[in-house]
C-alpha cells in the first residue's frame, strides 16, 4: 500500500509529542510537509502559512490540524475547500456551529473530516464500554484534577475566549463519558474564573441522563502533586473506575485487563480507514456539553492566576 502524504499544521506540543511520532510509525501515512509560523520539522517541506502550502503542494491530500481551536476553523475551511482530507485535534472548534459548518463543507467537497477525541482511544475505554453493556448505571462521578503549570506552560491561548480554560482537559473526560454511557445533558455548572483571566480554572458540572442517573464532574487546574483523571461509574453490578485518563480500569477495586496503549496510532489508523471509506467522523457531543455549561454556568470570581 502506498502511504498517503500528509502535512502537520501547527508544530507545537501535541504535534511534537504525538502526531509526528505516530505518523512516523504509520504505514498508512507519510509526512510530506509541515506548516507553522515558528516551528519546523526536519527533512520535509516547511511552510509558514497554510494557503501557500495548499497552493504549492497539491500532491498532499491530507492535513492534520494541530493548532489551538481558535485559528483552526479558518485553516480547516481552506484545506477542505482545497479538497484535502482534514484531521482536527480536539476540541474540534470553538463553537458547535462552526464544527457543523465544517461538516457540511467536507460533505460538499467530498472529503473526509475527522474530529478526533484522543482519550476515546485510551486502552481501557473500549473495555469499559463493553463491561457497562446491559448494566444499570446509578451514578457517575468524574474527577479531573491537574496542574496547569505542568501541562500547559506558556500557553497563553488556553486562557483566551475560545481557549476553553480547564475545559481543555475536562473535555477529554466528557469525550470518554459520551462514548461509554447513554446520552447526558447539562443541568448546572459553576465556573471559577481567575480575576485576570477569561476562562475557568475550576469547574463543577452537573449532568443528567434520560436513563435516570446523574453525573457530577469536577475539573480543576490547581492540583499540585499527584494528578487525578478518574471516572467512577456505580452500577447494579458494581463500581467501575477508569483511572489515569482511561488508561486503567477496575471493578470493585479489582484491576481488569485493558487494551494496548496506542491513542494517536489509533487515531491515524481510523483517519486512514475514514479516507478509504469516503466517510467523516464528527461527534460534537462532548463540545455540546461544554457549550451548555457556559450557557447555564454561574461564574465565580477567584484569585488571579500567575504562571
Ligand atoms: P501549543 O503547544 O501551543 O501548539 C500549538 C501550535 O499551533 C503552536 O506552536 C503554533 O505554532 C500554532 N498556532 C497557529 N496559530 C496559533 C495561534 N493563533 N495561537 C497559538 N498557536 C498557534 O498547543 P498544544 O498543546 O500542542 O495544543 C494544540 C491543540 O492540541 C489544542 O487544541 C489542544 O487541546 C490539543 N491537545 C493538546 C495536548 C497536550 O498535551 N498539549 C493533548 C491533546 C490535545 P506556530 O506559532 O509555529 O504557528
Amino acid at each position: 500500500m502506498t502511504p498517503t502524504r500528509i502535512a502537520v499544521v501547527g508544530v507545537g506540543k501535541i504535534a511534537r509529542d504525538q502526531h509526528l511520532p505516530s505518523i512516523a510509525r504509520s504505514s498508512a501515512f507519510e509526512l510530506a510537509a509541515a506548516v507553522s509560523r515558528h516551528g519546523s520539522v526536519d527533512g520535509v517541506d516547511n511552510f509558514t502559512d497554510i494557503e501557500t502550502f495548499l497552493k504549492e503542494r497539491r500532491d498532499v491530500p491530507a492535513v492534520a490540524l494541530c493548532a489551538p481551536p481558535m485559528p483552526r476553523y479558518d485553516m480547516a475551511v481552506s484545506a477542505l475547500k482545497a479538497g484535502r482530507h482534514v484531521l482536527l485535534e480536539k476540541p474540534p472548534g470553538t463553537t458547535v456551529g462552526e464544527v457543523e459548518a465544517l461538516t457540511e463543507l467536507a460533505r460538499e467537497h467530498g472529503v473526509s473530516l475527522f474530529a478526533t477525541w484522543h482519550s476515546r482511544f485510551a486502552p481501557a475505554v473500549e473495555p469499559a464500554r463493553q463491561w457497562l453493556f446491559g448494566k444499570t448505571i446509578r451514578h457517575v462521578e468524574i474527577v479531573w484534577k491537574e496542574d496547569v503549570r505542568r501541562w500547559h506552560p506558556g500557553q497563553a491561548w488556553i486562557w483566551e475566549a475560545g481557549g476553553f480554560g480547564v475545559f481543555d482537559p475536562g473535555i477529554n473526560a466528557l469525550s470518554i463519558l459520551t462514548a461509554i454511557v447513554p446520552s447526558v445533558f447539562v443541568t448546572g455548572a459553576s465556573l471559577e474564573v481567575p480575576e485576570n483571566r477569561k476562562m475557568p480554572i475550576g469547574v463543577e458540572l452537573s449532568m443528567k441522563s434520560l436513563a435516570g442517573f446523574d453525573v457530577d464532574a469536577v475539573f480543576d487546574w490547581r492540583q499540585e502533586g499527584p494528578q487525578t483523571w478518574e471516572i467512577r461509574i456505580d452500577t447494579d453490578a458494581g463500581a467501575l473506575v477508569l483511572a489515569d485518563g482511561g488508561s486503567r480500569m477496575s471493578v470493585d477495586g479489582e484491576a481488569r485487563p485493558d487494551g494496548l496503549e496506542a491513542e494517536y496510532d489509533g487515531i491515524y489508523e481510523r483517519f486512514a480507514a475514514l479516507m478509504k471509506a469516503g466517510k467523516s467522523d464528527v461527534d460534537i457531543a462532548p463540545l455540546k456539553l461544554v457549550a451548555d455549561a457556559f450557557l447555564v454556568g454561574r461564574q465565580v470570581d477567584v484569585e488571579p492566576f500567575h504562571e
